[in-house]
């Protein structure tokens, strides 16, 4: 029994399983009745496996892509990434003085 991988959060665990197409095209399919029966049949038979926890498409982990995204993980997680140094914080910036104001005429437009 293989576990599966998440292709997008990495979760590792047993899949949930989920019927591809939608119910409403196997009913109409039903109602043009030699539709319904291979479209009914190929959602039993490519059921997908999707993650527990965002419903993405997972892959097997013992494959070659399962392998890529473990080793992604594990070096995401893993004690070989070296803490960084914090940063020393930058210098205070020096207090912004207001932008002097332009030049407003009191003149009233209105006024002649
Ligand atoms: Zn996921």
């Amino acid at each position: 029994m293989g576990e599966y991988i998440c292709t997008i959060c990495h979760y590792v665990g047993m899949p949930k399983t989920a019927k591809r197409g939608s119910g409403k095209i196997e009913k109409f399919g039903w109602m043009i009745f030699p539709l319904g029966l291979p479209y009914t049949l190929w959602r039993i038979v490519s059921k997908i496996r999707t993650c527990r926890h965002c419903g993405c498409p997972v892959v097997p982990v013992n494959s070659n892509e399962g392998r890529r995204l473990e080793a992604m993980e594990m070096a995401a997680l893993g004690p070989i990434a070296p803490i960084k140094p914090k940063a020393p914080p930058p210098p205070k910036a020096e207090p912004v003085k207001p932008a002097p104001k332009p030049e407003v005429s009191n003149q009233d437009p209105t006024e002649w």
